[in-house]
């Protein structure tokens, strides 16, 4: 009989505790995603309208105001 081993391992994406199977087809991720945002196919899109709302020029005159 074979048993098995089988351990905790983190999601690296969401840090969720997941199961190290050999079935699990997204290991080390704990979902199909977890697995494209850390690839950067889920969140290309996200990346992309964040880069286009906060220009460089921006968060640089933003850091040096003064916080009051
Ligand atoms: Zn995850």
């Amino acid at each position: 009989m074979f048993i098995e081993k089988s351990f905790i391992i983190s999601c690296p994406t969401c840090q969720k505790s997941v199961a190290w199977k050999q079935d699990n087809d997204f290991k080390p991720f704990c979902s199909k995603r977890c697995k494209l945002i850390d690839l950067g196919e889920w969140a290309s899109e996200s990346h992309r309208i964040a880069g286009q709302e906060l220009d460089p020029e921006t968060v640089e005159q933003f850091a040096k105001k003064p916080i009051d």
